[in-house]
């Protein structure tokens, strides 16, 4: 039976909840079952290592205390070390949006859910800022990727810019902003090319795009079940092109909390959204609170 990052904590605490005192012995053979359930649930190995001992060290120099149960203390320790792991620094879910217009590069793999959260962020823009999105696909090889984000705009009431054949990404990134200064427009989202794996075409035309405009925030979207993928897509990208911050897409799935948990502790990157769906209102803001709870079950 396949069980989650969660059943398994949970199981593991449950074991621990029902001893009435808590030995270090208890406690280093249930880090150890909480590593391992780490590990199952896709977190790299020197991230559940470095978890555990700090956990460990918290929870070896601390008193219990008569109001909780030594279990609950631990669930208490591993909870808030999750959320500190997890937490980036300032406002969940905030973006650089001043000065208008301010543009948003997305990037990520081919399949990752790039076009689809482009749409789902504009909406959400538009519907709580009351902001004006003006969107463009840069995808030149895949015309069915340029017709997919024009149906989503009409589907959700956000422009698109209208499609030129036989223009360059950096041409229809350069159309964008013109568009979006004269037009009005708060906020101008650039939804570049995805492949299936990062090359150096991608990089290149992603870093020719980020010259053109300068973006005031460079968002990766990762599939979150792709678990250490996801993480080493997030290091590459970084690296190569810079990345503002990241949104973790199919967060709706199988409900591992392993990549957030990787991609924070490894990129240092701040997860600014998580995707919870195919519909259009299916994003919300990254809440460490709500993914540690999930890991815990
Ligand atoms: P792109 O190639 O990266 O632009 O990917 P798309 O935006 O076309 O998305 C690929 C598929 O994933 C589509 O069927 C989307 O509806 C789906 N998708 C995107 N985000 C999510 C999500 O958060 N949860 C789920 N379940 N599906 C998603």
């Amino acid at each position: 039976m396949f069980e989650n990052l969660s059943d398994r904590l949970s199981g593991v605490f449950d074991r621990l909840t029902k001893q009435g005192a808590l030995s270090e012995d208890d406690v280093k053979t249930a880090l150890r079952e909480v590593r391992v359930a780490l590990l199952e649930a896709d977190v790299s190995l020197p991230v559940a290592r470095n978890f555990v001992k700090a956990v460990q060290d918290k929870a070896t120099g601390q008193a219990v205390t008569k109001s909780v149960t030594p279990g609950q203390q631990v669930v208490k320790i591993v909870h808030d070390e999750l959320v500190n792991v997890l937490s980036g620094e300032g406002e969940p879910g905030a973006l650089k949006i001043d000065n208008a217009p301010a543009p948003i590069l997305m990037v990520g793999l081919q399949g990752s859910g790039k076009t689809t959260t482009t749409a789902k962020l504009a909406k959400r823009l538009k519907d709580t800022q009351n902001k004006r999105i003006l969107m463009a696909s840069l995808d030149t090889n895949r015309p069915a990727a340029m017709e997919q984000l024009a149906i989503l705009g009409q589907q959700i009431g956000v422009d698109t810019l209208p499609i030129v054949k036989g223009e360059d990404p950096v041409t229809i990134a350069r159309r964008a902003k013109t568009q979006a200064s004269l037009g009005g427009y708060d906020v101008y989202m650039l939804d570049t090319a995805g492949r299936l794996h990062i090359d150096e075409e991608l990089i290149a035309q992603a870093a020719a795009v980020r010259d053109a405009v300068s973006p005031r925030e460079t968002l990766l979207v990762v599939d979150g079940l792709t678990g250490q993928d996801a993480v080493n897509v997030a290091e590459e990208f970084d690296g190569k092109i810079g990345v503002s911050g990241v949104v973790l897409t199919r967060m709706d799935g199988d409900g591992r909390g392993g990549a957030a948990l990787s991609m924070r502790a490894v990129t240092g990157k701040p997860i600014k959204f998580v995707g919870l769906g195919e519909k259009m209102d299916a994003i919300e803001e990254f809440h460490p609170e709500r993914i540690a709870g999930r890991i815990l079950g």
